[in-house]
């Protein structure tokens, strides 16, 4: 897993082209049973892949934290919702809250969420591979093939089944 998650960026770089040509055909006609095909290729890789062994997401790349995220892991550290963001967040030029640093401070040496219950809602959707309507992120999921190995394989995958 590590050598794959060593050379990603470059294996991701080397087929971005062909990733970019197949979502471009895909968002002019997504074939009708998309949705459920999402399912299933995002349920097949998370049985293949443990994030545990990864967490390069949570490595790299923070997520973003809605108001509604702040308040719910605010309270969890029974801390006042400013004094949460003066510690740990920072507001980026899109004028999001995002983490002050990566890797994720939250993120334990054995890969563990320490607020895995309470955690951001873009954590819990990360890498977005069974999202509805998923021809609609693909320039968010272009970008996430160089981070995440099972983004990665998922749409390695998804080219073999759509034609
Ligand atoms: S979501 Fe992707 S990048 Fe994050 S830990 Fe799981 S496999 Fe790794
Ligand atoms: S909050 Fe948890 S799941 Fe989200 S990036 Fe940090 S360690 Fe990873």
């Amino acid at each position: 897993m590590q050598d794959f998650i060593k050379n990603l960026p470059k294996l991701a770089k080397d087929k971005h082209n062909e990733n970019k040509k197949f979502f471009a055909k895909l968002k002019k006609k997504p074939p009708k049973n998309l949705d459920y095909l999402m399912e299933d290729l995002h349920e097949a890789e998370f049985k293949r892949t443990d994030c545990l062994d990864c967490a390069n997401c949570c490595k790299t790349t923070g997520p973003l934290f809605t108001d509604k995220d702040v308040d719910r892991i605010a309270k969890h550290f029974r801390m006042k919702t400013q004094q949460f963001i003066n510690q740990y967040l920072r507001v980026d030029e899109d004028n999001d809250y995002v983490l002050q640093s990566v890797p994720c401070t939250f993120l334990g040496s054995d890969n563990y969420c320490s607020i895995y219950d309470v955690r951001p809602k873009a954590c819990r959707e990360f890498p977005h591979t069974d999202r509805k309507k998923f021809q609609q992120i693909s320039n968010l999921t272009l970008k996430n093939v160089a981070i995440c190995p099972a983004a990665f394989n998922i749409i390695e995958e998804m080219k073999k089944r759509i034609k």
